[in-house]
């Protein structure tokens, strides 16, 4: 079974399913249209729908035929709180929200394998599942949600694959990793307590910004000196904040970091560190020192064997050998589909949407961002590929 010819014929129908989603965004947590129009969908195709209780989170379940394994396929579906500036005829609708980060072509093409795969179900053997994930952008997230509420589960699920857009990848190429995909990002609020004063009396007071200068150095360190040289880890203090007036010793600075790293071993470390400079920032220097941990989401971790024996032959059949990339290094970006690959073997793919001839090079998260919507096609033509061609081989 082949399904890019498939793919290109729902090509126009899939691009109206992102349009439509594209001009009504909505925020994490809250999409509340998303969910009904994903619903309606399902049930106008007679596809079931899996009550799983995951907040705006849709299962739908395409039973084959004939008995077998379980392969699932995520799509998240929110957008960010941004405005869009973009000239566009499907623009958002919604004031500062927007499709920033492609998840609206996550959707509909999600929405395109349910199409092909619930005509030719009668042929196959097993299931596909189908995770329309709200919350990804939002820690918790949804897909700690979704796994925690069972949704890897009745039936079993054997695999879980999904494909995230990418600017920085031309349309018609497609990207897998083995290993580390996507980083841990944790997010500390740090809080230094000195004693204010005149500026001119330094000795009367203790002076949380000189602090502040020696704790980011500190910080900074533990990349430098603890963490070993060909791990990738960072620390990047984002905001500080503290001070009025050139002659006045504040009373405190706060700050902001985010910790990111591509091994759980090495995230420990750098909790751990950090914790340790928080303690010996305050020997030092006779402060307080408070801080918070927002624990984001794990490290994603992609399976070699799943990519070289499933993902990378499936997705030559719709774009060809010579558009399929290894991804050798990974980014520092985090992505919550880590939480299902901590749970099953699968993949999380990049899917070129990128277009300098027509101008779409702007990366996600930006208020310009745009996709070229032939990578919709082609992304659900390799989702599907990928589960078909799996449940054949493992039938
Ligand atoms: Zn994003
Ligand atoms: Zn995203």
């Amino acid at each position: 079974m082949l399904f890019k010819e498939p793919a290109l014929r729902l090509k126009d129908k899939m691009i109206e399913f992102r349009r439509d989603f594209h001009s009504h965004p909505e925020v994490s947590f809250c999409e509340e249209r998303t969910n009904a129009v994903i619903r309606k969908f399902l049930e106008d195709n007679g596809i079931e729908i899996q009550e799983v209780d995951a907040g705006y989170s849709v299962v739908g379940l395409i039973r084959g035929g004939h008995p077998g394994k379980t392969f699932a396929l995520r799509a998240d579906i929110d957008a960010l709180p941004m405005p869009e500036l973009n000239d566009v005829p499907y623009k958002s609708t919604v004031e500062n929200v927007m499709h920033a980060c492609g998840h609206d072509a996550h959707t509909a093409a999600l929405m395109g394998v349910a199409l092909m795969i619930n005509e030719v179900k009668d042929q196959m053997h097993g299931n596909v599942k189908l995770l329309f994930q709200a919350a990804e952008e939002k820690i918790p997230g949804g897909a700690k949600t979704l796994v925690e509420k069972g949704a890897l589960e009745n039936p079993y699920v054997d695999v879980v694959m999904g494909m995230h857009v990418s600017n920085q990848l031309p349309v018609g190429k497609v990207a897998f990793g083995a290993g580390p995909g996507a980083a841990a990002s944790d997010t500390y609020k740090f809080k230094i307590i000195g004693k204010g004063g005149h500026g001119a009396s330094p000795h009367t007071t203790i002076d949380p910004i000189a602090i502040a200068a020696y704790f980011i150095t500190s910080l900074q360190s533990i990349v430098s000196r603890n963490v070993e040289p060909v791990q990738g880890s960072v620390i990047t203090v984002g905001a500080i904040h503290g001070g009025t007036k050139e002659n006045i010793i504040a009373d405190e600075v706060e700050m902001l970091a985010t910790v990111r790293s591509l091994d759980e071993e090495v995230r420990a470390l750098l909790h751990r560190r950090i914790q340790e400079v928080c303690k010996g920032t305050e020997l030092t220097y006779g402060c307080n020192v408070e801080w918070e941990v927002e624990m984001g989401y794990p490290v994603l971790i992609n399976d070699g064997d799943f990519i070289k024996k499933y993902a990378v032959p499936s997705c030559e059949k719709v774009v060809g050998a010579e558009n399929i990339i290894e991804i050798k290094k990974s980014g520092m970006g985090g992505e919550d589909f880590a939480y299902y690959l901590q749970q099953r073997p699968g993949c999380f793919g990049s899917l070129g949407s990128g277009n300098a001839e027509k101008g779409l090079t702007v990366g996600g998260h930006n208020s310009m961002f745009d996709l070229d919507e032939d990578a919709i096609w082609r992304g659900a033509a390799c989702l599907a590929q990928a589960a078909w061609d799996y449940l054949e081989e493992n039938k």
